[in-house]
């Protein structure tokens, strides 16, 4: 079983965006409101969405199930209010829920947070809550910068966050630290928001003292880790200089990076310098990335096919693929027994 802890429904019918333009529009001119019962979509437009990208993708590449969440450069927190960030988070999780539904055994479904700027993030927990009990998926994207940008939330170990850590250790699901689209010029979303969030998340992990309150709190960090496993002796010194305890006990029982790395001396190195323990399959397909490698003719994130490639044993490689993203996700293994 190839499991992509990585996906995004990137390709979702038009529909949605000329609802999201609509919504986004009524901010200046509540004349323009859209009603959520004028977003009609139906499944033969979903099934359609799927089939000639993520579906023909997971058969071409040999991946088996997605865990799969709304688009994540189009939650952009940052536009307009709470309630805006609500009803466009519900609308995303419940398409999600459709294709779970229409496509039970590629795809298992994460939410997005109805976060805004601002707002606690305890206003997320009904939410969480709702799609995790009553839309049966099995883990949340967290964005730890709701600005787009700018930063203006505390890091990601204040007390600020817990209401939620406390809802996902008792709902007992990880979440992953993903960042939006990027309203700050200087920061390129994918190219570099994406990245810098997951460098700086790991920082702030070393900094606080998250995992000593939340024991048992899973957090994913995407895109290979951004630039900490480059850096790893960079982050192990700053720690013992800070005399903060080593990584392996501070940080790593806790924290995952996915394989998001769209070459394979980048791979090589994230699997030499992180604990296979630590490493889960994902590739953001479709997604980050589109093209073609001139110097391999493969698709960059076919990321598949630089695990296969790279020196790990079969063993460690089934860890990878499988074996850590049931430990990772507790409700994974459920939700793909329900689907036969
Ligand atoms: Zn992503």
């Amino acid at each position: 079983m190839i499991i992509d802890c990585h996906g995004h429904y990137t390709t979702a019918p038009a529909d949605l965006t000329t609802f999201r333009d609509a919504q986004i529009a009524a901010l200046k001119d509540p004349a323009q409101t859209p009603s959520r019962a004028s977003l009609r979509i139906g499944d033969d437009q979903i099934r359609d969405s799927l089939e000639k990208a993520q579906l023909k993708l997971q058969r071409e590449r040999g991946s088996d199930v997605t865990i799969f969440s709304p688009r994540a450069s189009t939650m952009a927190h940052h536009i307009g209010t709470e309630a805006t960030s609500l009803e466009w988070s519900q609308i995303n999780n419940d398409l999600i829920a459709r294709v779970v539904g229409l496509y039970p055994k590629n795809f298992v479904g994460v939410c997005m947070l109805p976060q805004s700027p601002g707002v606690p993030p305890a206003h997320s927990v009904r939410e969480l809550e709702r799609c995790i009990n009553e839309l049966g998926f099995i883990g949340a994207n967290l964005n730890p910068d709701p600005s787009g940008g700018h930063w203006t939330s505390p890091p990601l170990t204040d007390r600020h966050w817990y209401p939620l850590y406390e809802k996902l250790v008792e709902l007992d699901v990880p979440a992953m630290v993903h960042v939006s689209s990027s309203c700050n010029a200087n920061f390129h979303a994918t190219g570099a928001h994406y990245i810098n969030a997951d460098t700086t998340a790991f920082m702030q992990f070393i900094q606080g003292d998250l995992f000593k309150d939340f024991p048992t709190l899973r957090l994913i960090i995407p895109h290979g880790g951004g630039a900490v496993p480059y850096h790893w002796g960079r982050y192990r010194g700053l720690a013992q200089d800070m005399k903060r305890p080593p990584l392996g006990e501070h940080v790593m029982k806790n924290v995952y990076f996915d394989t998001c790395v769209y070459h394979q001396p980048g791979i090589d190195l994230l699997l030499k310098v992180i604990p296979v323990q630590n490493i889960l399959f994902g590739s953001e397909m479709v997604g980050a990335v589109r093209g073609i490698d001139p110097t391999t003719g493969q698709y960059y994130d076919d990321t598949k096919r630089y695990i296969d490639s790279s020196a790990l044993s079969a063993a460690d490689k089934t860890r990878i693929f499988e074996g850590n993203a049931y430990r990772v996700y507790p409700r994974l293994q459920a939700r793909l027994a329900a689907a036969g």
